[in-house]
């Protein structure tokens, strides 16, 4: 049986709004979606060769240059282009406020993101990512 409401992938690609608190710390190892179900499912193994994977999943060269803070302040005055960053990608389908979020999140593992959370924290205009910048603080300062 798989609950879709606890599927990582669905929780950092389609919700909207706040991700559940009882998912954030798995959550927050994934910035879009998660898929370790296809990577360790046999039949996929079969059907893709890990080669044909990793040609696959080369990274845009634009993002070479992008930080997980530089993604967490989406949407801030001064923050990135979220049609720039996601063109011609799927990323798009997490929406600006999710991608800053995840990244948002996703900082609560990064050495000396703390300043940057706490400007997140109180300047970000979205209450959701707001919240997991808070979330991520709160876990740093564990
Ligand atoms: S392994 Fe698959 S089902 Fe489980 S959280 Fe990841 S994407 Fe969702």
């Amino acid at each position: 049986m798989l609950d879709a409401g606890e599927c990582l992938s669905t929780a950092t690609i389609e919700q909207r709004g706040p991700i559940p608190v009882h998912l954030r710390e798995a959550a927050s190892h994934h910035l879009f979606g998660c898929d370790v179900c296809q990577e360790v499912c046999p039949f996929n193994g079969k059907e893709r060769p890990p080669s044909r994977l990793s040609e696959r999943n080369v990274a845009h060269a634009r993002w070479g240059e992008v930080s997980l803070v530089d993604l967490a302040r989406l949407g801030m005055a001064g923050g990135g282009s979220f049609a720039e960053l996601v063109e011609g990608s799927p990323l798009h389908r997490a929406t600006e406020e999710g991608l800053a979020r995840n990244a948002a999140l996703g900082l609560a593992h990064v050495e000396g993101s703390e300043a940057a959370l706490a400007e997140i924290t109180s300047q970000h205009p979205s209450p959701v990512v707001r919240d997991a910048a808070e979330w991520a603080l709160a876990r740093r300062r564990r």
